[in-house]
């Protein structure tokens, strides 16, 4: 399921060819369509604006470790305790739309210690998912052979190289 939400996060994307940010989501349809797709369901959604809004507060927290909060607030959910009193869920407070359907998705990667594990590429904004031990990954797969040409992270690699050289050429003198 949380792919799904990667999947979301990267229909607004910087193609490495084009240095140009593009957006996947233009009109309700294509909402829809990515729905479909997804998770074979048709949420409601007030405005192809709100759905922009609220996907580019997502990938604030995930690029910038922005709070997820304000979300839960907006689109508040409740505590469902079974009938045992053996496991939770959350249910939207009222209709389910496509908000609190993906905020639910959200709740169940941070309960799986899985959420902290999206990432964005700092070069291309792509999002992907970190499956290195520990977590260490900061780019994404792109290399310069692939498509596009360009290679994330090589930017970083060159100035980290240089500041090493100068290191040790000035501990040589
Ligand atoms: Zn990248």
């Amino acid at each position: 399921m949380l792919e799904s939400i990667r999947a979301l996060l990267n229909t607004w994307r910087i193609p490495n060819e084009t240095r140009e940010p593009i957006d996947f989501f233009e009109s309700e349809e294509d909402i829809h369509q990515f729905m479909i797709e997804q998770w074979n369901e048709k949420l409601p959604f007030a405005s192809v604006k709100e759905v922009k809004n609220f996907r580019d507060t997502i990938r604030e927290a995930v690029e910038q470790q922005k709070p997820l909060q304000p979300l839960f607030e907006k689109y508040p959910l409740q505590v469902m305790i079974d009938d045992e009193s053996n496991g939770i869920t959350y249910q939207a407070i009222g209709e389910e739309n496509l908000y609190t359907f993906i905020l639910r998705i959200i709740i169940s990667a941070i309960t799986n210690k899985q959420w902290g594990r999206l990432k964005a590429c700092p070069d291309c904004k792509w999002v992907f998912y970190d499956q290195s031990r520990n977590s260490s990954k900061r780019w994404c797969g792109m290399y310069a052979e692939g498509e596009g040409g360009r290679a994330c992270g090589t930017i970083a690699k060159v100035k980290r190289h240089r500041a090493k050289k100068k290191a040790s050429s000035s501990y040589i003198k």
